[in-house]
């Protein structure tokens, strides 16, 4: 990080003033005076964000002395470890942040006295998501009993304490046991410019230390399957229209590897996993029909699958905008150039003036019209998706466009797959090798998602679903719960 910038206050000093307008004397009071324990890249970082919002800031290292000039912004007070706390303790203030890292927890030991009666923020993140134990913070608060320990800050970067969150949404996770220490640090997160998150007690220190160390958590599981289901499909149609076709009468289509294939792949992939979007809903509701209670937790499995749907849409919309992208590009493509001079060529000789089949221009217009709309209409989705606007929609609003939008796109992209593949997926040809064609495979979670919702509409299943749904329960189920009550579990559901 260049010095410069650690020099340069962030926020010219009418916006500080103005930033210090907005808080309350108590806020002003306490969060005025701030230690930081550490001279490395979080200490600086977080100096100058202090100091630029305001802050005296008391910079505490084993040897100040030997700390470059301009290393820290001006106005930052460099003093030894001990004489940091006491200036701290003369001025009021309690906060203390320890910028070191957690194996050097021990080194601190000796400040006992100095640190007692003292918040300290411990803002370490975790070396490794494997790590058993205690975390970091929880280590810290038995080192130094007489400490408020509270966790927090560690979800930022020094680049991002150094930039801001100008917006005031990058968030910062803060938990401690000791309700008072806890609120002077999201007090303070506030001051800076970022909203704090009370995530509870101490004991979710391992969560929130462990969160800059996650890659993508939510998305795994949503990644493999669409992955997985990509990669069966290739092969699937790469077997069966290049290799078998190549060894049965040496049919060279080793080129449609890097396009043709790929783009059977994509729209297969799409739709079953919008398919695998709307089924745990329809297991969910079988369930709870079943069970005769929605009071009543659902299988792990199916609460996992339930919280990944969003991803899965995501990743479906995905690959449904990179078919749309591949198609067009099929027929900008050198082999169709020659394919279609070939096929003129033929027809030429032949004899044949019009090659007009009004059924296949029928077939062409609705495939593709339905594709459209069903990738417009995922697109909505997708956007939905987005936090801003989710949260621009009531309740009602997000119900209909998540599912009733959502059907409608399952409908759709069903029906663009139906119109494509009317002719020849009922062809005895389409099944040579004894293999299905790609799109028929694919159709089949979709139409058993759609069958399934039909289903649930009929009256005798809606009717008992609403009612479950609004908390009535069957006189199976409170039976079954009665059973239990008394000990039996034998024919428990
Ligand atoms: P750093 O640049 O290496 O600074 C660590 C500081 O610890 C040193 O400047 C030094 O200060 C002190 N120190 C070094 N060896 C020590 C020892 N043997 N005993 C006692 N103190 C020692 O590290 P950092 O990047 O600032 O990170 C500090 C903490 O912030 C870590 O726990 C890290 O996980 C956390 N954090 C960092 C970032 C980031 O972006 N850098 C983001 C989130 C959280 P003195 O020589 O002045 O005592």
């Amino acid at each position: 990080m260049a010095q410069s910038d650690m020099s340069t206050p962030l926020l010219d000093p009418d916006v500080q003033a103005e930033q210090l307008s907005v808080l309350g004397p108590s806020e002003q009071r306490g969060a005025s005076v701030v230690c930081i324990l550490g001279s490395g890249d979080f200490s600086r970082s977080l100096s100058s964000r202090l100091l630029a919002c305001g802050c005296r800031v008391l910079v505490g290292s084993r040897d100040p002395g030997r700390l470059q000039p301009g290393l820290f912004p001006e106005g930052a007070e460099l003093r030894t470890q001990r004489e940091a706390l006491q200036a701290l303790v003369d001025s009021g203030g309690t906060l203390v942040f320890l910028a070191v890292y957690p194996e050097h927890y021990p080194s601190l030991l000796g400040l006992k006295p100095q640190l007692s009666g003292l918040t300290v923020v411990d803002v370490s993140n975790a070396s490794s998501l494997k790590e058993k134990g205690p975390s970091n913070a929880e280590t810290l608060a038995r080192m130094l009993p007489s400490c408020s320990v509270v966790k927090g800050f560690n979800v930022l970067s020094a680049w991002t304490l150094l930039t801001g969150a100008h917006d005031g949404s990058r968030q910062v996770l803060v938990c401690g046991d000791c309700p008072s220490a806890k609120s002077s640090v999201l007090s303070l997160a506030r001051r800076l410019g970022f909203s704090g998150v009370d995530v509870g007690g101490l004991c979710a220190s391992r969560a929130v230390e462990e969160a800059p160390l996650q890659l993508f958590p939510s998305w795994k599981a949503p990644l493999l399957t669409t992955g997985l289901l990509f990669v069966f499909f290739y092969l699937y149609s790469a077997i069966k229209y290049i290799l078998l076709p190549y060894l049965d009468r040496f049919e060279n289509n080793l080129h449609h590897l890097a396009l043709v294939t790929v783009n059977k792949a994509l729209p297969a992939a799409a739709l079953v996993v919008l398919a695998l979007v709307y089924m745990p809903g329809l297991f969910a509701a079988v369930l709870q029909l079943y069970r005769g209670t929605k009071y009543k937790r659902f299988p792990d499995w199916l609460d996992h699958w339930m919280c990944v749907r969003k991803q899965l849409g995501l990743l479906s919309f995905l690959c449904a905008a990179l078919h749309a992208v591949y198609s067009v590009c099929l027929s900008i493509r050198r082999a169709s150039g020659y394919m279609i001079l070939n096929a003129a060529y033929r027809q030429v000789q032949a004899g044949v003036a019009d090659s007009w089949v009004e059924a296949q221009v029928w077939r062409s217009d609705l495939y593709l019209s339905s594709g459209i709309l069903g990738l417009g209409v995922l697109s909505v989705l997708a956007l939905t998706s987005l936090p801003s606007v989710g949260q621009a929609l009531n309740w009602r609003e997000f119900t209909f466009v998540q599912s009733g939008l959502g059907y409608m796109a399952l409908a759709l992209s069903v029906a663009h797959v139906l119109f494509f593949g009317w002719d020849f997926a009922v062809h005895p040809e389409a099944y040579q090798y004894y293999l299905p064609p790609v799109l028929v495979l694919s159709l089949a979670p979709p139409c058993c998602v759609l069958v399934g919702r039909l289903l649930l509409l009929l009256p005798c299943c809606s009717i008992r679903l609403d009612k479950i749904r609004r908390g009535w329960e069957s006189e199976r189920h409170r039976r079954t719960e009665k059973r239990r009550e008394n000990g039996d579990t034998f024919g428990d559901v």
